[in-house]
């Protein structure tokens, strides 16, 4: 994919974050912009909240929006879940090793943005 043109982002500090914490990839719901006053919406994943929340701000980077974040939901806040997805696969993984194991647990983080 070649991109050719320099992306002017368009800069919000208007957002709302939801921290849905570890669900796996079979059954989680998705997330929109259904019901809400925000007019974009995307998901992010990972094994953690800060690497979902990463992702998240990635593909909103590739729609062309810079989302500025407050300091409390910039991801490397420690008060922020560290909890992580890998850990709770191998809690709850009826397997001795985890080698083989393919995971379809992972962090999300929605974000909305306007
Ligand atoms: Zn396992």
């Amino acid at each position: 994919m070649t991109q050719t043109k320099t992306t002017d982002y368009e800069i919000t500090e208007d957002y709302e974050i939801t921290d849905y914490g570890i669900d796996n990839a079979d059954y989680f719901q998705g997330h929109g912009t259904s019901f809400t006053r925000y007019n974009h919406a995307v998901l992010g994943c990972g094994d953690t909240y800060a690497e979902a929340l990463d992702d998240a701000l990635d593909s909103a980077a590739q729609m062309g929006f810079d989302i500025e974040l407050e300091t409390a939901d910039l991801p490397e806040q420690p008060a922020n879940n560290v909890e992580s997805a890998w850990e709770y696969h191998c809690q709850h993984c009826e397997e001795a090793e985890h080698d083989q194991c393919e995971s379809n647990i992972y962090y999300y983080v929605g974000l909305r943005w306007n």
